[in-house]
């Protein structure tokens, strides 16, 4: 953990700024760098952000949005390159290894200027020059909101920044209900609340503003496609590329599948599974002690946080269940001691 003097002092002129953030940007990647960047603005530097791929519409309204570079390797290499290559400082926001940012992670690895990583996942990468790190943080755009106090510049945090900020925990939270929810972070959103915020436009903006297609697209996936496993108190779901294009689904539709899986009675462990053509993408989440970043670390390529990770494989769809299935019995133990949800009788 580096010292906010640092920083400070790196930030004592204005600069040419990098930010960054992981793939396929949710609310606390994308609120977490574009509260960063009108913070950054405010304080006279020059700020563009890169996303490494594109983001779900339903965080569009997040003010700086207009202004986001979205890199497109056949498209804007160039570009991007430039940007990174001449930034005099990077910062890198809610990841915590450079495979997460594709081809980026090479270019930002490379990069002259002075690299800042602010995450919470766990097990980082040293890649970065300032480390602003916390894996006990509930979200990259909590600690987002302490590094801008610890500078002395709480009083520039105005109702966009705060939005951008607030959209990050308030996601990364799971709306105020995961462990990760501190006393800190209820302090951080009455701070916020200060600073002007509406929280339930903000709330509606993203969890209310989903087009009818993707509510039918639920709708067939809850009653076809969930998979409930007693033995292990496992759920999952897997969804082919047909499905997808059947139900023309756009970034985002599937953001949010996983906690139906895991919210059934009695279910510790759940999975998600989706065809993006190029490889199979997988989410994982759990309640009690099952942890999945070990899970995903250890068998799919992943990691994340121990309640919530992402995996990846590079095998067919149907290969992949079978795999995940064949590995279940190894953990039963686990997810059959794990504390369940209180039933009454
Ligand atoms: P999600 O399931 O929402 O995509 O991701 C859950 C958590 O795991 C997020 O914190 C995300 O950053 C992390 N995560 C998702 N996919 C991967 C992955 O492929 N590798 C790693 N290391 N983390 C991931
Ligand atoms: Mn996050």
């Amino acid at each position: 953990m580096s010292t906010i003097s640092e920083l400070k002092e790196l930030l004592a002129q204005p600069r040419q700024i990098f930010i960054t953030t992981h793939h396929k940007p949710d609310a606390d990647a994308l609120g977490s760098s574009l509260g960063l960047a009108g913070y950054l603005r405010k304080k006279g530097h020059s700020v563009t952000v890169v996303t490494p791929s594109d983001y779900p519409s339903f965080l569009a309204w997040m003010p700086g949005n207009d202004d986001v570079v979205v890199y497109e390797p056949r498209k804007n290499d160039a570009q991007v390159r430039e940007i990174i290559g001449t930034a005099e400082v990077l910062f890198c926001l809610d990841f915590s290894c450079l495979g997460r940012i594709s081809e980026l992670g090479e270019y930002v690895r490379q990069a002259p200027g002075t690299k800042v990583l602010i995450d919470h996942h766990q097990e980082p990468e040293q890649f970065a020059d300032l480390d602003y790190s916390n894996s006990k943080a509930a979200a990259t755009a909590e600690l987002v909101f302490e590094v801008i106090r610890d500078l002395g510049d709480q009083d520039l945090i105005d109702t966009g920044i705060g939005e951008c900020l607030y959209a990050g925990i308030m996601t990364d939270t799971g709306s105020f209900r995961h462990p990760s929810t501190s006393r800190n972070v209820h302090l951080i959103i009455a701070e916020l609340l200060n600073a002007g915020i509406n929280l339930s436009d903000v709330h509606r903006r993203i969890y209310d503003s989903h087009s009818e297609e993707r509510l039918r697209f639920l709708g067939f996936v809850l009653k076809d496609k969930l998979v409930v496993l007693r033995e292990y108190n496992t759920a999952y779901i897997a969804i082919t590329a047909d499905e997808l294009r059947q139900y023309h689904s756009k970034t985002g539709d599937t953001e949010g599948l996983v906690n139906f899986a895991l919210s059934i009675e009695g279910i510790v462990f759940a999975a998600v599974f989706i065809d993006r053509s190029q490889a199979i993408k997988i989410s994982f989440r759990s309640v009690g002690d099952f942890s999945v970043s070990e899970f995903s670390r250890r068998h799919f390529e992943g990691g994340g946080h121990h309640n919530a990770a992402g995996g990846i494989s590079h095998i067919p769809l149907d290969n992949t269940v079978d795999r995940f299935l064949s590995l279940l019995p190894q953990y039963q133990a686990d997810l059959v001691t794990a504390p369940l949800a209180v039933v009454p009788p």
